[in-house]
Parts: C-alpha cells; sequence; structure tokens
C-alpha cells in the first residue's frame, strides 16, 4: 500500500473528484480527510454572494506559533469540454507511460497534492509537532467569477485572527521543467469601454449625421499607436487590446448613434489604476482633435491590481530549495494572467510555485509523474528550511 504521504496517489484521488467550478465534486472533503488524522484542524467554510452560486472552500491549520507558513491553492477546474476528445477520460486519473491525465493535472489538483504530501512528510517527520505553523487555504471558486473564493477566505481568516507570515500559491509557474519559473508577482488588469456618441442619421444623408463609427475607429487607432510604456525592471511593457467593437446595428440604410469598443489593458508596475485611466483618457483627448462625436470611457472594477513580492530572505529561501532538489535557478516572473495571489498579497509576501503550465485548460491536460515527485520534494525542502 501507498503511504499516505505519496504525492501520486493523492493527485489522483482528487483528478477523480468532479470539482468543475463551482461544484465541490468531494474535493475539499477528501482534502480534510487527509489532513485532520494528521493533527490539522480543517473549517469549511461557503461563501455567498447575490448571483453568484455558494462555493465551498477549506482552511486548515496545524500549530499555533510563528512562523506562520500558508499553501494556498485551488481545488476547482474548467470544464473538461468534449470529453470524447480526450484520449483518456478526464476523471478517471489514468497514467500512461509515466503521464498522469485529467482536468485539473497540473491547474492545479497535481500542485496541490504536492504541498499535502510535502507537508504530511514534514509533520509527521516532526512527530506532528511542526516548528511553527502550516496552513492550507484552499478555494473552490478561482477559475469561476472568483468572488466567493480566497477573496472571502482570507478576509474571514484574518476576522477570525490568523496571521500569515508567507504564502506559496501552487499555481502551474513552470514553464517546461519543474522549478524553471516562478512568479514573484502579476500585471495588474483593466478593463474598459471606449463609447462614442454621434447623431443618427439617412446613409444616404451623411452630412445630417454623424457616424460615430469613424470617430470611434481613429479613437482606437490613436489608442492602439503608442506603447503605455517601455516595461520596467520586473514587468514586461504594459498592453492596451481591444476585444470587442460593438454598434448592434441590422439597418443597412441607418447610421447609428452610438458605437463602441471594448478594451482589456494589463499594467505593470509603471502604473497604478487611477494614473492609467488618466493617461488612457489624456490620449483619447488628444486624438479627439476637431471630431464632432462626443466620447467617454467607462470603467468596469477592477480587483487586479499589480504587484511584485520584494526581494529578501524568504525568496532566497525558495530559490536554494529549488537549486538544491533541481540544480536550477528559477526564472523570477511577473508574466501572465491574474492569480489568487493578487488577494493574497494583501495579507502577506506571496510566491507562485507549481507544475509545469503548458497543457493547463487543454484537452488530455496531463503532468508527468516525475514532475509531481519533483515538486512534492521542492516543497518537503522548502518547509524543512523554513521551519528548521
Ligand atoms: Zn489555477
Amino acid at each position: 500500500m501507498k503511504r499516505p504521504d505519496d504525492p501520486v496517489t493523492i493527485a489522483r484521488d482528487l483528478l477523480r473528484c468532479r470539482s468543475v467550478t463551482p461544484a465541490e465534486g468531494g474535493a475539499l472533503g477528501f482534502i480534510e480527510n487527509l489532513l485532520q488524522p494528521a493533527g490539522f484542524k480543517a473549517t469549511r467554510v461557503t461563501f455567498t454572494e447575490a448571483g453568484t452560486a455558494p462555493v465551498e472552500n477549506l482552511y486548515a491549520r496545524i500549530g499555533t506559533s510563528a512562523p506562520h507558513l500558508v499553501l494556498a491553492g485551488h481545488t476547482d477546474v474548467v470544464p473538461a469540454g468534449d470529453e470524447a476528445r480526450w484520449s483518456h477520460p478526464p476523471f478517471a486519473a489514468e497514467i500512461v507511460d509515466g503521464v498522469l491525465y485529467g482536468r485539473g493535472a497540473v491547474d492545479m489538483k497535481g500542485g496541490i497534492a504536492c504541498a499535502l504530501a510535502a507537508a504530511l512528510a514534514h509533520v509527521a517527520a516532526r512527530n506532528g509537532q511542526p516548528h511553527g505553523s502550516i496552513s492550507f487555504l484552499v478555494t473552490g471558486d478561482e477559475e469561476g467569477v472568483a468572488v466567493n473564493g480566497t477573496t472571502k477566505l482570507l478576509q474571514w481568516a484574518a476576522e477570525g485572527g490568523e496571521r500569515f507570515d508567507h504564502c506559496i500559491l501552487g499555481e502551474p509557474s513552470s514553464a517546461a521543467a519543474v522549478g524553471d519559473t516562478i512568479k514573484i508577482g502579476r500585471r495588474g488588469s483593466l478593463n474598459g469601454h471606449l463609447v462614442v456618441t454621434g447623431r443618427q442619421g439617412h446613409v444616404a444623408y451623411p452630412q445630417l449625421a454623424d457616424n460615430p463609427i469613424r470617430s470611434l475607429t481613429a479613437l482606437m487607432t490613436a489608442l492602439m499607436a503608442t506603447p503605455l510604456d517601455s516595461g520596467s525592471a520586473h514587468f514586461e511593457p504594459s498592453n492596451l487590446e481591444f476585444t470587442s467593437v460593438d454598434v448592434g446595428n441590422p439597418t443597412v440604410n441607418l447610421i447609428p448613434g452610438e458605437a463602441r469598443a471594448r478594451f482589456n489593458i494589463r499594467f505593470n508596475d509603471c502604473h497604478n489604476q487611477a494614473s492609467l485611466k488618466q493617461l488612457i483618457e489624456a490620449r483619447v483627448a488628444a486624438a479627439q482633435g476637431n471630431m464632432t462625436a462626443r466620447w467617454r470611457i467607462d470603467w468596469e472594477p477592477s480587483n487586479a491590481d499589480v504587484f511584485r513580492t520584494a526581494p529578501g530572505p524568504f525568496l532566497d529561501l525558495v530559490v536554494g530549495a529549488i537549486k538544491e532538489v533541481t540544480g536550477r535557478t528559477p526564472k523570477l516572473s511577473t508574466t501572465g494572467g491574474t492569480s489568487d495571489a493578487r488577494f493574497i498579497k494583501s495579507y502577506c509576501p506571496v510566491l507562485e510555485l507549481g507544475l509545469v503550465g503548458r497543457t493547463m485548460h487543454q484537452t488530455d491536460e496531463c503532468t508527468k509523474i516525475s514532475d509531481l515527485e519533483v515538486l512534492a520534494s521542492v516543497y518537503r525542502r522548502i518547509l524543512d528550511r523554513y521551519f528548521a
């Protein structure tokens, strides 16, 4: 029989849970049953909000003293899509030629399995008495709208008096080999709608109308023409990308009264949300020239600010552990989309270290078995050093 702290066994059990957001699918119950016998105090918390599905989350802690290291992650997964297109069923956790297949294999049940295995082994080696505190902060709402997940779980924990010193989030940070890349920050994300209002009219009498599409395209061209910045020490250049242009006009002989374009900006630490809005609005105003159409930008609220975890002993410890186990020196990256680290960073320094992300959200999502073993060893080394 496999030991309870074998990452492959844990990963397979987790993959067999159909925890497609927002379903719990048995995944959190499985983790609870794994951690409790080892001495963790586990609490399941359900959060709700009008207009969204209620979502279950899990917080489990062992130890009462500092330092307090949090291992964070999510057990929810994106849908499998057409299951017939998978070479191996998405919730069967089949292993073929040293590769484990299943939805969530890398994003991120595999990562959670490695963290669980490492923590169980570490705690067992300390006879159930860690030299500090280890917590698991696991949400079932990361792949969805992410309103009933980590953000509320952190708030709930803080209100209960929990204080965290550092966090490792097990998202699939690695590019080609485990530990080759860790995320030390993330870009911010901001959505807006550029809305141009003209004057409706007959297409045969354009002199009597003011076609907002002419102005909109000119303003869009201006916004796309000049880069927002040229990048910073730790970040790629910020980027504005139009994602939709909408007029909604079904009539062939009508000049519409309004046209809108939706855009998203991924921004680096040259900006904050307020300065970025100012910059964009100033550029549109400058591009307006003597156009007669009126414009405005409707900004959507954003909870995705740019952040970077400052260098220091914690980063050094994680980098050192990766080097010892894998021989690799990780690249310190801030690329990619947003993650729950954007919420965690307000409570404690957070680094993202996980499996190779290549197949995440794809048909035939998979991880090498050897990658699970290496990542579990890296996590174990981090725990051993952190609580030395
Ligand atoms: Zn993920």
